[in-house]
């Protein structure tokens, strides 16, 4: 896998892209849950601290890392932001999201689809469990020129993270940069 920290760019790159049809979700907002939708499939780490075998269903690339889990992942949290926008209170003005809470959940949705791609190009491990629960066959893409991140901190995960900011980050934050443009040309109407 990449490190869980460019996973976390990854998905908020992929998600900033939708916050152009968002009108009510500010963009930092958009790019915090987008972070946390493309890191949670590595949720399945506890995996290896509990026993878990690997190839298991709940082992690590396993079931967290399918389109399943993560449109599921999405629209709860989506959900839960619709619902406290929703929220009357005298501090807080009502100001419910609307369609915005649908163009959340698609954001969140490619953020988490980005994370199992991105483990897809990577030279090590198992492969992805990417139609998990319909099948648990894993994968991987034909080209696999991501270095593998090792599983706990070390030298290597320096150098990793180093190969990881100069190839995979350049389009995540290109993407936020003229997310952040073009929303705040549309807010100042320019
Ligand atoms: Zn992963």
């Amino acid at each position: 896998m990449p490190t869980a920290l460019t996973h976390a760019v990854l998905g908020a790159g992929a998600a900033a892209v939708f916050a152009l049809r968002m009108r009510r979700v500010k963009p930092c907002t958009v790019l915090g849950l987008g972070a946390i939708a493309g890191a949670s499939p590595d949720i399945d780490f506890v995996s290896f601290i509990t026993g878990i075998p690997y190839e298991h269903a709940l082992g690590h690339r396993g079931i967290t890392h399918s389109v399943a889990a993560t449109v599921a992942v999405a629209a709860l949290i989506a959900a839960v932001v619709h619902a406290r926008s929703r929220t009357h209170r005298v501090d807080r003005p009502f100001r419910p999201i609307g369609r915005d809470a649908v163009w959340l959940w698609a954001g969140l949705t490619v953020a988490g689809v980005v994370h199992a791609l991105a483990d897809m190009l990577t030279d090590g491990g198992l492969g992805i469990a990417i139609f998990a629960p319909f099948s648990w066959k894993r994968y991987f893409l034909p080209v696999t020129p991501i270095p593998v991140s090792p599983l706990w901190l070390s030298a290597e995960t320096a150098r990793v993270i180093g190969w990881e900011v100069l190839h995979l980050w350049p389009p995540a934050a290109a993407a936020i940069a003229i997310v952040f443009i073009l929303r705040r040309r549309c807010e100042t109407g320019h």
